[in-house]
């Protein structure tokens, strides 16, 4: 990790109070013995690591939800620290996905909601490590096109929906206690009304989780719903208006934050490689990694600052959401191009089978940043449209 030039902003971006966070975040990761939980938290050679013993430990230590109000098991602090939280589990190789998708987002959009004892349901246990939730959004056909999503919730009594569907391309569903699942509660000329978000327990009976064989480290996982009761004491926000807070909470998924942290461990690993080549053109291809590094760097101050923005106005200028996160996945593309054209991949093979593992997996990986949380196309056209909005 190139910790020094990712440090260099941290004067500008943090008070002295984050910065003093920073360093009891690291002592506090220095202290535990993670990499031996790691290493047996892996059941097969290709399996995935289940981080949810270290999310545990961290969430004794008060620092799971630690931007969360106290009375939901957080720390009462800010955006930032969780931004600083994030950084350093990646410094510290603990897993993040799971955190980032349970607690960031779904954690995130349950905090926006205006319904307290939804709040009180679900909060704690998450900031606690007791229960994690993944994001059952996509179907086939029902992507970019989200609203056009088919699995259908129906109520069968006063008290439970029952709920068929498919839901593709879900990260993390295999360790998950629930699935925040957006399903169609009524039919409509609009094909936004009606959608409802519910969270389905996903050991309950009818739930069918399976891996979709893909190339990326992390795999992808089918969930299928067949007849699966659920209560309606399950439904977050408001019957038939998901929408409105799927969009709403979309915005955090587009800061920018987690693909500064992909970005840097581009960087790190690129840097891992060169010290393994000896290119003719090493001079160059340094300074082009260090103006990677001042690009990384812009992204991090976007990020930061709609992290800040959302603290103080509890909303995200869309706009440049979009930009950030369109700024953000398309310079990782770029980085893993240069890569690419720059290696020499036969020398690497034979100097650091480590470097080029982790160099082929960033390469399987990093075109899923162009897609997942709304595609590079679909923020161009947030953003003009947005533009056009302003002008108009
Ligand atoms: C790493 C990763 C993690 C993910 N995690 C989750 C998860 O946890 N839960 C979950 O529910 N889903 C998840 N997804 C799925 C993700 O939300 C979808 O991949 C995404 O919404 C795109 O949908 P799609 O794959 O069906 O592609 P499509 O919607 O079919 O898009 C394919 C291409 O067509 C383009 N396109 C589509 N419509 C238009 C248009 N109107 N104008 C111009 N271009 C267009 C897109 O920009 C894209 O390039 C994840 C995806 C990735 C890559």
């Amino acid at each position: 990790m190139n910790r020094d030039l990712f440090q260099t902003l941290d004067n500008y971006l943090l008070t002295d109070q984050q910065q003093q966070f920073r360093q009891q975040v690291q002592e506090f990761f220095r202290s535990q013995n993670f990499w031996n939980i790691l290493k047996n938290s892996q059941l097969e050679k290709n399996d995935e690591i289940d981080p949810r013993r270290i999310y545990k430990l961290i969430a004794e230590h008060g620092l799971l939800a630690v931007h969360w109000p106290q009375s939901f098991g957080g720390q009462g602090k800010t955006m930032v620290e969780l931004a600083i939280l994030v950084e350093e589990m990646i410094n510290a190789e603990i897993p993040e996905t799971l955190f980032i998708l349970s607690i960031l987002f779904v954690g995130g959009l349950i905090l926006l909601l205006d319904d307290s004892q939804q709040k009180e349901k679900w909060l704690p246990e998450m900031a606690a490590g007791n229960c994690f939730v993944s994001i059952l959004y996509s179907e086939s056909g029902a992507g970019s096109d989200l609203a056009a999503l088919k699995t259908r919730a129906t109520k069968i009594n006063d008290e439970e929906y029952e709920i068929t569907g498919r839901k593709l391309y879900s990260l993390k569903s295999q360790f998950c206690d629930y699935g925040l699942c957006a399903v169609r509660t009524r039919e409509s000329d609009s094909k936004y009304d009606g959608i409802t978000l519910i969270l389905i327990p996903l050991r309950a009976e009818g739930v069918c989780i399976k891996p979709i064989p893909s190339m990326t480290k992390e795999v992808f996982q089918e969930v299928i719903f067949e007849k699966v009761k659920v209560s309606e004491k399950n439904i977050v926000g408001k019957l038939n208006e998901g929408w409105l807070a799927i969009s709403k909470a979309l915005w955090f998924e587009r800061t920018g934050l987690d693909y500064v942290l992909k970005i840097n461990q581009l960087l790190s690993i690129l840097t891992h490689c060169l010290e393994h080549q000896s290119l003719p053109n090493q001079a160059e291809i340094i300074n082009q990694l260090l103006y990677f590094g001042v690009k990384r760097d812009a992204v991090r101050i976007m990020s930061y600052s709609l992290l800040n923005q959302y603290q103080k106005d509890k909303a995200i200028d869309e706009t440049k959401a979009s930009m950030a996160k369109w700024y953000a996945s398309e310079l990782a593309m770029q980085i893993i191009q240069f890569g690419i054209e720059n290696l020499d991949f036969f020398k690497l093979s034979q100097q650091s089978t480590v470097a080029l593992d982790a160099f082929a997996m960033a390469y399987r990986d990093i075109p899923g940043t162009r897609l997942s949380a709304g595609s590079s196309e679909m923020m161009l056209e947030m953003i003009a449209g947005l533009q056009f909005k302003k002008i108009g």
